[in-house]
């Protein structure tokens, strides 16, 4: 039986290293970013005040950016593991985190337009279930920052105005244009995750879970791998740079997952990960042992 307390207690701490730590790929591909533009550049000052801002949360414990996101959460359980008991810790580990201001109160009654104040509210923080056979808890977590949620986009194949067909050349087409369309904002560079196929309400799921995977990750589909790996350096290459400023350095990776489709539909689903491409994780054993996940 896992203790409720110690739950929150653990989840609380993986949404603060979420909140305060961006990881070591993430911050390794922002500074190559930051070498490959041009010297005086705004692009290359646009990255090395984001770096260095990077290096503060880390000191000072502090958000990475303002806009701490929606968490947006992944969760593995056993067989016998009361969901509603998980979320009711998660829950408690977002209010506290708000109360200790690793997240801003982030949760507006879209009614009333009146903040919720606590940091949670109807599908916030958004949860995602699943029984596995391990007899281990494991969560992977992303903080969705509103800009680049605004900068999400879904494409129905075939879209005659950008020559995209139902094959990956045509996908290729479609992702360049939501970059180039996004123009920097949702704060560039940052991360394509991509769900070919799926429903609407799937699609964008698959898309947010791509974000999960590290940048050096390789996509163990070959075409899906030379499909990431091209888009990456296209999309480089539209000279849309950090925030918009112009420059080398647009995206930071392109991560693509696949679901199958109705006959009638094709949809190419993108959610965007601006770069505070903040991502933590917890695995804990049957004994409440804790390993720490990027
Ligand atoms: S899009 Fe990302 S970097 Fe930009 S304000 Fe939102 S959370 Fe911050």
């Amino acid at each position: 039986m896992v203790d409720p307390d110690r739950l929150t207690e653990t989840f609380l701490e993986m949404i603060r290293r979420a909140s305060t730590e961006l990881p070591a790929d993430v911050v390794e591909a922002l500074d190559k970013g930051r070498e490959a533009e041009r010297r005086d550049s705004l692009a290359e000052k646009a990255l090395v005040t984001i770096l260095d801002n990077v290096d503060l949360a880390r000191q000072k414990v502090a958000p990475i950016c303002q806009d701490t996101g929606t968490p947006v959460m992944w969760i593995h359980h056993p067989i016998g593991v009361s969901t509603r008991v998980l979320e009711k810790a998660m829950v408690d580990a977002v209010r506290q985190a708000t109360a200790r201001q690793f997240l801003r109160p982030n949760a507006v009654d879209t009614l009333t337009g009146k903040n919720t104040g606590v940091g949670t509210g109807r599908g916030i923080p958004f949860l995602h279930f699943e029984e596995w056979d391990s007899p281990d808890i494991e969560v992977r977590m992303i903080l969705k920052g509103g800009g680049s949620e605004n900068v999400g986009a879904q494409y129905k194949l075939p879209d005659n105005a950008l020559g995209a067909g139902r094959d990956l050349e045509g996908v290729r087409r479609v992702l360049l244009d939501a970059v180039f369309q996004a123009q920097g904002k949702g704060c560039s560079p940052g991360t394509l995750g991509v769900c070919i196929g799926g429903d609407r309400v799937s699609g964008y799921e698959e898309s947010k879970r791509q974000l999960l995977r590290p940048l050096p990750d390789v996509n163990p589909v070959p075409e899906l791998a030379e499909l990431e790996a091209r888009v990456l350096k296209e999309g480089n290459e539209l000279g849309v740079g950090p925030m918009g400023f112009g420059g080398r350095t647009t995206l930071l990776g392109v991560k693509v997952g696949v679901l199958d489709r109705l006959p009638a539909c094709y949809f190419v689903t993108i959610s965007y990960l601006c770069w505070a491409g903040r991502r933590a994780g917890v695995r804990i054993g049957e004994g409440g042992d804790v390993t720490w996940l990027s």
